[in-house]
């Protein structure tokens, strides 16, 4: 392991608890890693420096970008508008079938990065007149402390905040995090705990603690599922994770079924088949979701919101351009029913 890297923007992490022989444990997330000196986290971004905890990313990110809303996937906020987006290196979960590895897996020394600090971001947020900032890419938890202060600043300028996240947070940090996020993409990875820790090192219950969280915080919710085969594509969990969804009040939460495609360690696996993503949202609306979408899969053009009472089309996508966009002040023109999420 390279050296432990502490240059003058590393901070002070918050939630650690220092112990009498030097090592300190993190409280960020569930894996809460007890770290000797010198020693990182399985994040790798976070460090234990003469007996105290520091984030080695704050002001650090190594990806700035200008994405459609649709990318991340939230669907029913703000639509068709644009969000800037960043991310540093690090991840808790070491998923196999990764999109994100180069940057994900890897440790803040070892990757370029910008010297950007909250401040700063929060200006160039404003310098493209954009109306909202998504932590996203990697996993924003193990860049909490920058995400924080950018989320505060965000919202003393009006800025919407959205996180993207694997989910895998402890409750206290997200509860802290709560009052200064809008919206969150959580990626609910499959719906069985054996196969979460075969395939990314995490656990299911912290995950579906954070999804019940975030809905009685009022943040806006939607759900990733990646339909990786032979892991996450079998129909009975797939109908198992649906039954939750419903019976815990996530019934009106979108979910977005995402194709898989050969990654990083399932590189050697095929592509989801059609027959699945079709079947998956056959099983979800038979399972009381309102609103199912399939991404990943153009050809399915699974991409449109419909209005659960009169059926009518309410917004037509392509990909992550927003073709018709139809519901007015947060509701059905044609029958004035209400559609959930934020709108304007
Ligand atoms: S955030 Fe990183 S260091 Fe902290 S518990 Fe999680 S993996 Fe370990």
């Amino acid at each position: 392991m390279k050296p432990i890297f502490l240059d003058k923007w590393s901070k002070l992490a918050l939630y650690q608890e220092k112990l009498s022989d030097g090592s300190v444990r993190c409280l960020l997330c569930p894996h809460n890693c007890l770290l000797g000196v010198e020693k990182q986290g399985i994040c790798k971004v976070r460090a234990n420096f003469q007996g105290q905890l520091y984030t080695t990313v704050f002001g650090n990110p190594c990806t700035l970008n200008i994405d459609p809303i649709e990318k991340k996937p939230l669907f029913h906020f703000l639509p068709s508008t644009e969000i800037y987006s960043i991310a540093t290196v690090g991840c808790n979960l070491h998923c196999s079938n990764c999109q994100n590895a180069a940057i994900s897996q890897s440790a803040s020394q070892d990757l370029f990065h910008y010297n950007l600090m909250p401040k700063e971001l929060i200006q160039q947020v404003l310098n493209h007149k954009v109306p909202s900032i998504a932590f996203t890419y990697t996993e924003p938890t193990v860049f909490y402390e920058y995400m924080y202060e950018a989320a505060v600043l965000a919202h003393q300028h009006n800025l919407k905040t959205v996180m993207v996240s694997n989910g895998f947070i402890n409750q206290k940090p997200l509860l802290d995090l709560c009052p200064y996020l809008d919206a969150a993409n959580i990626d609910l990875k499959c719906f069985d705990d054996l196969v979460y820790r075969q395939l990314t090192g995490g656990r299911l219950q912290p995950v579906l603690d954070t999804l019940k969280t975030l809905k009685a915080e009022g943040v806006w919710l939607e759900i990733t599922n990646l339909l990786v085969p032979t892991y996450s594509d079998i129909p009975q969990m797939i109908w198992k994770m649906c039954q939750w969804l419903v019976d815990n009040g996530f019934g009106n939460t979108p979910i977005h079924f995402t194709r898989f495609y050969p990654s990083h360690k399932l590189y050697y696996l095929k592509p989801t088949t059609e027959e699945i993503m079709l079947q998956a949202k056959v099983i979800a609306e038979n399972a009381g979701m309102k609103y199912v979408y399939i991404g990943n899969f153009p050809l399915l053009a699974s991409e449109n919101t419909y209005c659960t009472t009169c059926k009518r089309m309410l917004v037509e996508r392509n990909g992550y351009i927003v073709q018709n966009e139809f519901v007015i002040n947060g509701k059905c023109p044609f029958c004035n029913d209400e559609i959930e999420g934020v709108w304007a």
